[in-house]
């Protein structure tokens, strides 16, 4: 086998996807001397505005993508939406991280849970209906309560449904008629965590500090670490993940997401083959963030330190903090920023989108204190301020 190449500061980086963490990708890249081109359907993306070019066409156009790829070095993605086929197309072109095999088996629910399952990996148990196949018969054999989702672009909650009684069987049996489904057993979960792994071609792995996530209306919207649970739980977590990168031949890096039962449990739920939301705390509080060892990975170079360098907490800024509710049609009321950087520790990251909306993610805030309690404390306050 070749030895790795190598790709150092002045090579060209190409990053599929334009959102905040292509963006933050760019930035981290940019500051170690690399450049970075943007391929984005959506023209002004948020990436697009902080890298060297910004290219603007469906991940189909096939032309478009393979001049993209002949003009960089190394080219990765930043969002788990893009169909495989065209990834596939420009395999040959330029050096792809991670494969597009990795991509392929994590976009979609079945193929993930299916790969969990072969590869002896914990997680719910779970059913699978092809489209048009017989849900009533799944969710018998899944039984309730469970979680409906659909197998392919789910994200955030998106495109699922907890039946938690037999209420709530007919309202799943119509949001999902004719689609292919997974049916996940409800976990009762005492809490959820996640680890943000890199690997490199080498084979070197480092697993980020993990960090325990509370969402709100399926949507992250703290990240706390060090995670607040067992020394036992931490080290599931860090192994799973590692185990994880090394058997699906991951280069780059990849958020695995956790559910921590009542009994001490860690169940996989979701792989990201790409860095994670849980994982921007890394920006403000380890000696690595998620973003420069996605560069490091990706670029053949060795992966850094992920020490902690405090405890911190992560806040979602989403278009709700505009004073925005879904559906409504008021006017977006600009946060009050300067209270919120009065506040000490508070770093503030912003991702340029212009539009707010509800839910959206618009930005986010961390807060760094001597325990994970204090720095959760002072984010609620920051928050309560914006
Ligand atoms: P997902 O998009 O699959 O990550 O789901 C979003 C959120 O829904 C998770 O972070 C959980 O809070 C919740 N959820 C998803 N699946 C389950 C499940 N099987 N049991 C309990 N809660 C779940």
């Amino acid at each position: 086998m070749s030895a790795p190449k190598v790709f150092l500061p002045g090579s060209t980086i190409g990053v599929l996807g334009g959102g905040q963490l292509g963006r933050m990708l760019a930035q981290a890249a940019a500051r170690m001397g690399y450049r970075v081109h943007v391929f984005e359907p959506q023209a002004q993306c948020p990436a697009g505005a902080v890298a060297h070019r910004e290219v603007n066409a469906p991940y189909e156009d096939l032309a478009a993508l393979a001049d993209f790829a002949r003009g960089c070095d190394v080219v990765t993605y930043e969002f788990e939406n893009i169909p495989a086929a065209p990834l596939r197309h420009i395999e040959g072109l330029t050096q792809l991280y991670p494969h597009w095999s990795v991509l392929e088996t994590t976009q979609n629910r079945s193929r993930e849970k299916r790969w969990l399952r072969a590869h002896g990996v914990p997680h719910a148990r779970f059913a699978e209906v092809a489209a048009g196949g017989d849900l009533a018969a799944g969710l018998c054999e899944v039984g309730i309560p469970c979680v409906v989702k659909t197998a392919d672009f789910g994200y955030d909650g998106k495109g699922q449904l907890k039946v938690m009684t037999e209420a709530d069987v007919p309202a799943a049996l119509k949001k999902f008629a004719g689609q292919p489904v997974v049916i996940e057993q409800f976990i009762d979960f005492a809490c959820e965590v996640s680890a943000v792994v890199a690997r490199s071609p080498g084979g070197e792995l480092r697993v980020f500090p993990v960090s325990e996530n509370i969402h709100t209306n399926h949507i992250l919207e703290f990240s706390i670490v060090p995670a607040r649970v067992p020394a036992a739980v931490l080290q599931q977590a860090e192994q799973l993940a590692a185990r994880i990168a090394a058997e699906i031949n991951l280069v780059g890096v990849m958020g695995v997401e956790f559910f921590v039962t009542k009994a001490g449990e860690v169940l996989v739920n979701e792989l990201a083959p790409r860095t994670h939301n849980s994982g921007h705390y890394t920006l403000d509080a380890c000696v690595t963030s998620q973003f420069e060892q996605q560069v490091r990975a990706i670029c053949g170079l060795p992966l850094g330190s992920v020490e902690l360098l405090s405890p911190v907490v992560m806040v979602n800024i989403l278009g709700d903090a505009w004073g925005l509710t879904a559906g409504s049609t008021q006017a977006p009321v600009e946060p009050d920023w300067a209270a919120l950087l009065a506040e000490p520790n508070v770093r503030l990251h912003l991702y340029g989108k212009s539009e707010p909306r509800a839910g959206r993610k618009m930005g986010h805030f961390t807060v760094t204190a001597p325990t994970a309690d204090a720095a959760l404390a002072l984010a609620r306050r920051g928050q309560a301020l914006l």
